[in-house]
């Protein structure tokens, strides 16, 4: 636990994931004490908090993620996440932590979906399948369907979606 030179333990205030482009991973711990007032930010390796962070956090990047998701969708995640963080001892909630399935298991495609995925042409293929997934994620969905497919596609390439 991160203690300050007055003697209070710090609270965590903030975890920022950084790096990771061009380098190695890494997170930035704030912290402060509610006692005097100091701050403190620390660089630790990805997931290596040893102790620095006093409660079940979420990072900034996985807040903005669950912001981002429509209220009623958000509150079932956010209780799904946290319980299953904690079930495996893990106290911080990454962007990653959100695109991991809370079924068990990893997210499929249903053979018709995986057909056409296999049309896309390969530069945005990789990308496609991402987005999809993370679609399906953040839903709690754990398959891919042409459904779910035309419907992303409509979203980001305006597809279908204009009115006639
Ligand atoms: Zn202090």
């Amino acid at each position: 636990m991160l203690t300050c030179g007055c003697g209070r333990w710090m609270h965590t205030e903030g975890i920022e994931e950084r790096g990771g482009e061009n380098g190695a991973p890494f997170w930035f711990i704030r912290s402060e004490c509610r006692g005097c007032g100091l701050k403190v930010g620390v660089d630790v390796p990805e997931g290596q908090t040893r102790g620095l962070v006093d409660r079940l956090f979420w990072t900034d990047e996985a807040l903005h993620r669950l912001d981002r998701m429509p209220p009623h969708v958000a509150l079932l995640v956010r209780e799904d996440v946290e319980q299953d963080l904690r079930s495996q001892g893990e106290r911080v909630v990454t962007y990653e932590t959100l695109l991991r399935p809370r079924t068990g298991g990893r997210i499929e495609w249903d053979s018709e979906a995986e057909r056409r995925l296999d049309r896309v042409p390969a530069p945005v293929r990789a990308m496609a399948r991402i987005e999809l997934e993370r679609t399906a994620a953040d839903r709690g969905l754990s398959l891919v369907t042409v459904a779910l497919m035309e419907e992303v596609k409509a979203k980001y390439f305006g597809m279908g979606a204009q009115k006639t």
